[in-house]
């Protein structure tokens, strides 16, 4: 098959590589309809996470079961399937809870690379959801951004506690900031705030429910956010990036008493104790439990309640996976989606 392998910083390239076979009798294996690049893939390609030899990449994936192994119940071959960046048994006490990206058997959910042609699938029962039927090729994207980026966009959104009456403010104007967006209007809040400083990006968050864009940063965008709202602050802020400056701006902009939900993934951030504790701020986020939600939010895309395959701005053949990071890299796409 072909699949998508980093080298080093910058240079990834589409390999002939072993097609993937059942290991554990819990295995699936399936056959790829579509992958992206994620923004998290950007860290290793921009060499700020070290990379250690050639690496298959990918974690974002639907398609189609091609195989089972001797205890999978659930899934069965020819099942068009949505699963998601960890795999989880999704049985024991911590997926019962729903935080199935700390399952006790978490391993990662696309074991040999989802950009690529076919992909080994651990834990198939717990991480694989199956959809109705065979999807249309228009949903097809849709169901692929469930996978990560919309899932991972409302945890953010659930973890802030968004909800109706409640101001919201989105840090990030990526793939996740966009669809948090999205995940705060269909939870109901009133006031969706972007921070954003892009107009394609901002287009877009407007679509998706934004009803005011902050286009300043870091202490400007808090003192923005605070002229919005009487000078109090958010009640929910959602954090999409992973840095020191993007998860401080998001506390500075939650009022004493509110919430941020952070899913950018974290590079180097350390929190000030002190102001943290005068802040009357909650926190929470991390790994989004992707699925939790994922059989909702096949519900919401299958019925066409929303939309949010339109954050690919980007559609290539997997061979030119490298021109779809370097285009994420360089900011000239939003998110790319990888034909194989
Ligand atoms: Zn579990």
């Amino acid at each position: 098959m072909r699949g998508a392998v980093l080298y080093a910083p910058g240079d990834i390239r589409v390999d002939d590589r072993d097609d993937p076979t059942i290991v554990e009798p819990t295995d699936a294996v399936i056959r790829m309809a579509a992958t992206c690049v994620c923004g998290s893939d950007l860290w290793p390609y921009r060499g700020i996470e070290e990379v250690n030899g050639p690496s298959p990449m990918g974690h974002e994936y639907v398609g189609v079961i091609e195989e089972v192994g001797s205890e999978v119940r659930n899934v069965k071959p020819g099942q068009f399937v949505v699963g998601s960046f960890f795999a989880s048994d999704n049985t024991c006490e911590i997926c019962r809870a729903g935080y199935q990206t700390s399952c006790v058997q978490r391993q990662p959910g696309a074991a040999t690379g989802a950009q690529a042609q076919y992909c080994r699938i651990p834990l198939a029962d717990g991480t694989l959801v199956a959809t109705p039927d065979i999807p249309p090729a228009d949903l097809v994207p849709s169901l692929l951004a469930a996978s990560d980026v919309l899932g991972t966009g409302w945890f953010g959104a659930v973890a802030a506690e968004v909800g109706p009456g409640r101001t919201v403010a989105v840090v990030g104007d990526g793939a996740v900031g966009l669809l948090g967006v999205l995940a705060a209007k269909q939870l109901g809040a009133e006031r969706i705030i972007a921070m954003s400083r892009h107009e394609s990006r901002q287009k877009l968050a407007l679509e998706f429910g934004a009803t005011d864009i902050v286009t300043e940063r870091g202490d400007d965008g808090v003192a923005k956010i605070k002229d919005l709202t009487d000078g109090l602050g958010a009640h929910s802020v959602i954090e999409a990036v992973g840095t020191q400056e993007s998860m401080m701006q998001a506390i500075r902009s939650t009022r004493p008493g509110g919430h941020v939900g952070y899913v950018g993934v974290s590079h180097d951030v350390e929190l000030p104790g002190q102001e943290l504790f005068f802040s009357h701020v909650h926190l929470h986020g991390g790994p989004a439990p992707v699925r939790r939600f994922l059989p909702d939010l096949i519900d919401l895309i299958w019925n066409r309640t929303i939309d949010p395959g339109k954050v690919f701005d980007l559609t290539l053949p997997l061979d030119q996976a490298a021109e779809g990071y370097k285009a994420m890299d360089e900011r000239r796409a939003i998110k790319t989606l990888l034909q194989p």
